[in-house]
């Protein structure tokens, strides 16, 4: 039974992150853990609600006050049995998760909520100190086999679930490495890339096969997958980026976010020795000056590495107005989610952030040197107004556009397949399902460009409906 008097006998502490000006100078990871005696207490300001709202505010649905208890208590062993039962990648979340979970708090109606995420990195990293993850293949196979599509987080969750029912599991990746945009978008200085591969030595050894540099649709063809498994699911991601439409976009040192962090991410992994293809065309911010358009992760994540190459300068410009006083708008009170998720750690290390700045075009010859822009007011896309008399310039070598992902490729798989979209231009599948009989599909690819968390419990939630519909089709 919690301390329902916790939350008033200990304070949130921040959590520990290595010092700015030190970490830039590396692309280690800059997070740290609190001591137990600390994760102790700050797990005891959970008071266990009647209604637990943050369990709500989870997509995975999380049972927080339940791990929260252990933790209090000291009973680690079975806060991972608690938090693996609905979260297959803990060590993901722990440390990228934006925490929807601590915005729904209770407390944070009118004081700090409870400290969940570093909870849950906590729990999890003592757990394979500890030993308590190890490989639980199966103990029986189906005869069964399904074909997993991309080795994001909602593919290998995906895979994961499927396997431990005992179907035979491959997962597909176009890439040289599995994890998707956790491997290639998120750096190292958020999530080391040891992790993702230590997960999966142990999804290797319950007995997933992965398939790295294959492309589905490419190297082998849709009908070919759909022959080989009796069921697919395709996790795919949404992977076009939403383009900058202003004159100028064609010249030379304006590039989308994602080609540049592929290559940062690639070029980290070669400098840690582990196999990594090499880019045609280097994208590099050292010594240039770097403005970033977009204020997400994304656009914090190029500033993160922009620094690290030693940029001359780096801007971020943000085209919405920053976000009032702790951290809500209006139009969002407890417990509803924030309407943006404002990420600053690369901004601690450096750089610039401007409000309410809308780019009107590039200019340059051959390639950019300057750029154009003016101030706007108004909160999304649709209320956008320009202020009158608010142009400006600025001189720019390196320009990256992080203005976010519109769907998934539509060429290849997709159209090869010949599945139906949505009005977004998703892949459409409500519950789970395509147009095609037997093709199913989670994360990103289905819902939009979305969290890490979403697309774990994408997983999860498209692995049910693939075993019942595998079941459905077995002989009584
Ligand atoms: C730069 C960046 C930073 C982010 N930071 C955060 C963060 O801090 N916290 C957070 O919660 N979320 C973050 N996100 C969002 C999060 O990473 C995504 O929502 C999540 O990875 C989506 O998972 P997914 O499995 O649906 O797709 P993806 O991760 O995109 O994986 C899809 C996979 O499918 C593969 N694939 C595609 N087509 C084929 C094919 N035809 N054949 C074979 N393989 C194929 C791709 O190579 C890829 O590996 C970030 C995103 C970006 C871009
Ligand atoms: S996965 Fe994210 S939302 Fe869920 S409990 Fe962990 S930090 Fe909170």
């Amino acid at each position: 039974m919690s301390d329902p008097r916790g939350f008033m006998k200990a304070r949130r502490v921040a959590s520990p992150e290595r010092d700015p000006a030190e970490r830039v100078k590396d692309y280690s990871e800059i997070y740290g853990t609190l001591p137990e005696p600390e994760l102790r207490e700050q797990a005891g300001r959970c008071m266990d609600c009647g209604v637990p709202f943050c369990n709500n505010g989870c997509p995975l649905g999380n049972l927080i006050p339940d791990w929260n208890d252990l933790v209090r208590t000291g009973a680690w062993r079975e806060a991972i049995d608690q938090l693996h039962a609905t979260n297959n990648f803990p060590e993901f979340t722990g440390l990228v998760c934006p925490a929807p979970c601590e915005s729904a708090c209770v407390l944070d109606i009118n004081d700090d909520p409870v400290m969940i995420k570093q909870i849950e990195w906590a729990i999890i990293e003592r757990a394979f100190r500890e030993g308590w993850v190890a490989p639980e293949p199966p103990e029986s196979r189906t005869g069964l086999s399904v074909g997993v599509v991309g080795s994001g987080p909602a593919g290998l969750a995906a895979a994961d679930e499927l396997n431990k029912v005992g179907h035979e599991v491959t997962v597909y990746e176009r890439d040289e490495g599995p994890g998707g945009l956790i491997r290639f978008g998120v750096p190292d200085a958020k999530l080391e890339k040891w992790i993702i591969d230590r997960r999966v030595a142990i999804l290797e050894q319950e007995g997933i096969n992965f398939s790295y540099d294959t492309e589905v649709g490419g190297d082998v063809s849709g009908a070919e997958l759909r022959e080989r498994h009796d069921a697919v699911v395709l996790a795919v991601g949404s992977r076009v980026e939403r383009d900058l439409e202003v004159p100028g976009r064609e010249l030379d040192g304006v590039h989308f976010a994602m080609d540049y962090l592929y290559q940062r991410n690639r070029h980290v992994a070669r400098e840690e020795g582990r196999a990594s293809r090499e880019p045609e065309h280097v994208i590099s911010a050292a010594g240039k000056r770097v403005v970033v358009i977009g204020g997400g992760d994304t656009g914090m994540d190029c500033v993160s590495n922009a620094l690290r190459e030693e940029a001359e300068d780096v801007e971020l410009l943000d085209v919405y107005p920053d976000v009032p006083e702790g951290g809500r708008y209006p139009d969002t009170p407890w417990p509803e989610q924030p309407r943006r998720l404002v990420t600053t750690y690369a901004l601690d290390e450096g750089g610039e952030r401007t409000f309410a700045r809308q780019v009107t075009h590039l200019e340059g010859e051959g390639r950019v040197q300057s750029l154009h822009a003016r101030e706007v007011t108004g909160s999304s896309s649709r209320t956008l107004e320009p202020v009158e008399g608010s142009e400006f310039s600025r001189p720019v070598d390196l320009v990256l556009i992080a203005i976010g992902f519109t769907h998934p490729e539509h060429e290849g798989l997709v159209s090869e397949l010949g599945l139906d979209l949505d009005g977004r231009g998703n892949i459409e599948a409500p519950e789970f399902t395509s147009s095609e009989d037997g093709v199913f599909v989670a994360g990103d690819a289905r819902i939009g460009a979305s969290l890490i968390v979403t697309a774990i419990a994408e997983g999860r939630r498209c692995a049910r409906a693939v075993e019942s519909w595998l079941r459905a089709r077995q002989p009584a």
